[in-house]
């Protein structure tokens, strides 16, 4: 299988290329056609994997057929991710994949100055890649709304689990904008992960690394 046959955007291929990627790992080869249909996705896989390329590449496929205009303190898909180490690590391969596009990734992490972070949101963004605890402060000031995001990741699941995360998700799930693609990626599967899975994604298709 080869990236050209997965249905992605030309710019991508060339992002991929840049990237060095030769082939698809086999998550990619998964994931990416349902993700690209606006099926909602359950993924079952480590880091290493080549996840962050597996739901970011058609999410981004999508967001740039789509021609909405960013607004002011909004984004238009939301990637919620356990720690800031991973929430860096994500966005870092997205800038890579957008290459090429008129797209942009902003980051909000915890343990940092809130200040720059709601400077960064004020123009709006495309992406916005988060903790949860530190999106949460952000909403309740203000600084953004998530009606307008009508995509919706939570990578390692199972890590955020441990963290009030359920919680979190209950404030920030009714948010989001309407219909909307969610996609969950965790390592493991625990009776807790399904329950979630349940209530946050429809009809998911399940795929495996
Ligand atoms: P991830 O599992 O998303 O954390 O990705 C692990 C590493 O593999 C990252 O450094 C990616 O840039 C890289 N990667 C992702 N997809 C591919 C691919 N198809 N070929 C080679 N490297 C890849």
């Amino acid at each position: 299988t080869t990236f050209e046959s997965l249905g992605l955007d030309p710019k991508l291929l060339a992002a991929v290329k840049a990237a060095g990627y030769t082939a698809p790992t086999p998550i990619q080869i998964k994931a990416i056609p349902p993700v690209l249909e606006g099926r909602d996705v359950m993924g079952l896989a480590q880091t290493g994997t080549g996840k962050t390329a597996a739901f970011g590449l058609p999410l981004i496929h999508q967001l740039m057929g789509n021609h909405d205009k960013r607004a002011p303190k909004t984004a238009r898909a939301l990637i919620l991710a356990p720690t800031r180490e991973l929430v860096g690590q994500i966005a870092e391969n997205l800038v890579l994949y957008i290459k090429g596009t008129h797209l942009k990734v902003t980051t909000v992490v915890g343990g940092v100055s809130i200040n720059r972070q709601v400077n960064a949101l004020e123009k709006g963004t495309d992406i916005l890649v988060a903790t949860p605890g530190r999106l949460i402060d952000l909403m309740d000031r203000g600084a953004v709304r998530l009606d307008a995001a009508t995509f919706l990741v939570l990578d390692e699941a199972d890590h955020m689990l441990d963290m009030g995360f359920i919680h979190a998700l209950r404030r920030i799930a009714p948010k989001l904008g309407t219909p909307r693609q969610t996609m969950l990626f965790s390592a493991t599967m625990p009776k807790d992960m399904e329950e979630i899975a349940a209530t946050y994604l429809n009809d998911p298709i399940r795929v495996q690394a």
